[in-house]
């Protein structure tokens, strides 16, 4: 179908209802309720620049979400275009299998293995963050093969946690829904509570909490016996689970637990690396010392998939010196236009100084202007960190009250979103951001305010219903 270009308007218009029935004709979305979406029609993206994004209606809207967690450089990039396009016409795609390799994927480890902390020297490649997280599952076991405790078999995970959609993934991940379709969790996946203070704290003091949250783990380890348990995964920051931000004694703990018990520390980083917590990677900030990490996202901006697993010297050294062959990999493990995308996605971010630009600027002006937000009647907690922020929809204050859940206010607010040109997800009633590394403290401005107009709009609707 041919756009037809409007003078009026900064994106080509389409013919919605055309495009809305053919997507509802033949496109299976992920993690969608099919028959309500055809009834409704999807919101179709057509173009993006910068932080804001354009649908087939002509509507600009400002990307708080940075499409799902991994525009960080924004949209519109011609060096990254550049990149695919050079790879391509030199060399669009060979494997790393039988004993070869590409000139970006060797490129990509190098620097990849340059911005990880210290003790990290080598990467494995996947097409995802699931197949990162898959990879983190038979890694973690062969190791525990080479080194003669095959027993340990068990990995840690959290509820609420997400991971992934594959089979391994989804099992680490710990969402009720994704487990109860197709059998999961795999077996030896087992899920302890989030440190989440607002719904788990009861009262203690927020560090307090977040000791009483990781030992947890302890407990855990305790009861199925250390000698049986190979790895804890967590993120730093929990993304999909709403921005779940912990406690800050919460991840020294783990690495402590972790440590006394041999138990190997997996961080999945598939949204918190890449600068998204003004670090390179969330470790960093939350001070532990992974022996795996997971990324993906943000390691490309979203242009073209790419994930991985970079590998701890712990592990890497037994799988390399006493391993022999890792029965493990994917055609598209290091793809050469992928890698060197990332290879430029990763020049962008140094050039721009992004991950210094979000620890000293603007992660700290955001944290001042969302957090303000907890002023509003309907807000009953606004919280940051880096360029995440969460914010709990409540229908009383003091003492707080949450709404019931069949209500969803969560989706009435983030509808006012949308219809305002601001994309805020919803998670239950947690509303959560994610906005490119590239925003500026003007369109911060700009962000809280579309955000505080909507939060408005919805207590307004509310207040209709009778509902507070
Ligand atoms: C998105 C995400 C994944 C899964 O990555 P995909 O590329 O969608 O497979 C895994 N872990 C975390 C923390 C994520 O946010």
């Amino acid at each position: 179908m041919k756009p037809m270009e409007t003078a009026a308007r900064t994106a080509p218009i389409y013919d919605t209802a055309a495009l809305q029935r053919e997507d509802s004709l033949h496109y299976l979305h992920p993690f969608t309720d099919h028959k309500a979406l055809a009834a409704q029609g999807a919101r179709i993206i057509v173009r993006g620049e910068g932080i804001y994004v354009w649908d087939s209606e002509g509507l600009r809207i400002l990307d708080g979400m940075s499409g799902l967690w991994c525009v960080n450089v924004g949209y519109g990039r011609k060096e990254l275009a550049d990149a695919a396009y050079r790879q391509m016409m030199e060399l669009p795609f060979y494997n790393s299998f039988f004993n070869t390799a590409n000139v970006p994927a060797i490129k990509l480890a190098s620097a990849l293995v340059k911005v990880a902390p210290p003790h990290f020297e080598h990467v494995f490649y996947t097409g995802s963050g699931s197949e990162g997280n898959d990879t983190v599952v038979r890694m973690v076991r062969r190791y525990w093969d080479i080194e003669g405790q095959p027993q340990r078999k068990i990995i840690i995970s959290r509820h609420n946690a997400y991971h992934g959609s594959t089979v391994a993934g989804a099992s680490l991940s710990g969402m009720k829904g994704m487990h109860a379709q197709g059998d999961l969790p795999i077996p030896n996946i087992v899920h302890i509570e989030q440190p989440y203070h607002f719904e788990n704290g009861h009262g203690l003091p927020i560090d307090e909490y977040g000791i009483v949250a990781a030992r947890r783990l302890e407990e855990r380890i305790l009861e199925l016996g250390p000698e049986r348990v190979a790895a804890f995964i967590g993120e730093p920051v929990q993304g999909a689970g709403g921005v779940i931000i912990p406690p800050p004694t919460y991840w020294p703990e783990i690495q402590r637990i972790c440590d006394r018990y041999g138990v190997l520390l997996a961080s999945d980083e598939v949204i918190c690396g890449f600068g998204r917590l003004g670090h390179w990677f969330g470790a960093q900030y939350m001070g532990i010392r992974p022996d795996l990490i997971t990324f993906a996202k943000g390691v490309s901006s979203g242009y073209i998939p790419l994930g991985g697993v970079l590998v701890g010297d712990r592990v890497a050294r037994t799988l390399i010196d006493k391993g022999g062959e890792f029965h493990h990999g994917f055609t598209y493990s290091g793809h050469p236009v992928a890698c060197a995308v990332a290879l430029e996605n990763l020049a962008i971010i140094e050039r721009e100084h992004l991950v210094d630009k979000v620890r000293e600027d603007t992660g700290p002006y955001l944290k001042q202007q969302f957090e303000a937000l907890a002023d509003h009647p309907l807000v009953g907690l606004a919280e940051s960190c880096g360029l995440v922020a969460g914010l709990v929809l409540v229908k009383n204050k003091r003492p707080v009250e949450t709404f019931a859940e069949e209500l969803a206010v969560g989706m009435i607010c983030r509808g006012y979103m949308f219809r305002n040109g601001v994309i805020m997800r919803a998670v239950g009633d947690r509303m959560i951001i994610a906005p490119p590394l590239v925003i500026s403290r003007a369109q911060i401005d700009e962000m809280i305010g579309l955000i505080r107009r909507c939060l408005d709009q919805t207590r307004q609707d509310l207040k209709s219903r009778g509902w507070i």
